[in-house]
């Protein structure tokens, strides 16, 4: 492993130090958040220590070097999924915002009525109500790729669904809810065999599995940086060049514009064409510290820790007498969703809290999930490169005393 030191990544991360509660912090809510390596938090304070000035505007000394860090994000970005121009990247809010440009603006330019778009059994919310939204305006029909009990997709349905009426498709990588890593290359080349292009909502995949979007070719990705060890209201959209000039501005403002008179605007080219406004320029500068903190250990060490981690933590909880897991795909990610008979999950995450350990309970945003498998909501643990088999020790122990304590 390139730069795998357990201890060494622990240690930079200061949250990990806290207690709650009075315990040791256990933080398994990775899915929800990530922390932050001292790094990030350093480059935010210095940010505004040194260097707080509005981007892409001024010619005083301090916009232009906040410009310049903000430009270099775009590069890492760039680099980091392995897109072939840094002006493919625009830089949004996050995911949530990400989608909604392309479903707002895909859709005015590409999509009318009785047109088909396809998403999956087991998005989150933000890859669901976007495009209704998008129907209930158009008249067009949002179609649903089925998963069965394992929460495998339906690959037979999906090549079913796929016709000239479907201008796109838009599907999550890995399931936030699951963990199931989708086989995202064969959902774009089935798509692309249709003409259809596809977004890979890439929330919970960027910080598990090393992405490029060349070799997936994908024609729209999305990531919010918070999930990366970056601070929140930062995120990516990937577009291939083609599809970016073809669609409309996003919303109207500042540096998304060429010239401005009362008779006609002309817009700006890319990526400032889909930034009106100014951006979460601490935020924006954050994430290249941490595209860099995740290259220095190595996307293929994380993934490969984070994979042990996870077959660890499945053989121990299924010790557990009653656990059902929620999510039991072929392949899977860092994500452990279960249930206990006839115990409600909101009262064993209030249990763990009291331990110092935070889960995730309730319906993660995808409850269309848990009315598939006809549950409230499942404790969800999601991990990240800096746990370890003690934290997954101790939140076993503390499953363990939760369920004696609530049978
Ligand atoms: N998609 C997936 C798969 C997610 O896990 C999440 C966050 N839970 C989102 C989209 C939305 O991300 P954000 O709230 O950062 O916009």
């Amino acid at each position: 492993m390139k730069n795998f030191d357990i201890n060494n990544i622990r240690a930079d991360f200061p949250l990990l130090k806290r207690e709650v509660n009075g315990k040791p912090l256990v933080y398994l809510d990775n899915g929800a958040t990530t922390q932050k390596p001292q790094v990030v938090i350093d480059a935010l304070v210095n940010y505004y220590t040194d260097m707080n000035a509005n981007v892409h505007r001024g010619v005083h000394y301090l916009s232009q070097i906040s410009t310049d860090a903000f430009e270099v994000t775009r590069q890492k970005v760039q680099s980091f999924i392995n897109a072939e121009h840094d002006y493919e990247i625009i830089i949004t809010k996050g995911t949530t915002d990400s989608i909604n440009l392309v479903a707002q603006c895909f859709g005015q330019a590409f999509i009318d009525k009785d047109d088909e778009i396809i998403i999956s059994a087991m998005e989150h919310h933000s890859n669901i109500v976007p495009w209704q939204m998008l129907c209930d305006a158009k008249g067009a029909v949002l179609k649903v790729i089925p998963m069965n009990d394992h929460g495998d997709l339906d690959m037979e349905a999906y090549k079913a669904l796929l016709s000239a009426k479907t201008k796109i498709v838009s599907v999550t990588y890995v399931s936030n809810s699951l963990g199931t890593i989708n086989p995202i290359e064969e959902i774009i080349a089935l798509a692309h065999s249709n003409n259809t292009p596809v977004l890979v909502d890439a929330a919970q995949a960027v910080q598990h599995i090393a992405l490029d979007v060349q070799k997936l070719d994908a024609d729209f990705l999305v990531f919010s940086g918070h999930k990366m060890y970056a601070p929140t209201g930062v995120g990516v959209l990937y577009g291939k060049e083609k599809w970016l000039n073809a669609m409309p501005p996003y919303q109207g403002g500042g540096d998304m514009i060429k010239d401005v008179t009362f008779e006609k605007t002309t817009y700006n080219e890319l990526p400032f064409k889909f930034e009106a406004g100014t951006p979460n320029i601490e935020a924006g500068i954050c994430l290249a510290h941490a595209i860099d903190y995740i290259n220095e250990i190595g996307l293929d060490a994380i993934q490969k820790y984070e994979d042990d981690l996870l077959a660890y933590a499945t053989a121990e909880i299924l010790k557990i007498e009653g656990v059902r897991i929620i999510g039991t795909a072929n392949k899977k990610s860092s994500v452990l969703s279960f249930i206990v008979d006839g115990i409600h999950p909101y009262d064993i995450g209030v249990i763990l809290d009291k331990l110092g350990i935070a889960v995730r309970t309730g319906h993660h945003c995808a409850q269309p999930v848990m009315a598939q498998f006809e549950i409230p909501g499942t404790v969800r643990a999601s991990l990240a490169m800096y746990n370890t088999k003690e934290d997954i020790d101790t939140f076993i122990k503390g499953l363990q005393r939760a369920v004696t304590m609530l049978k």
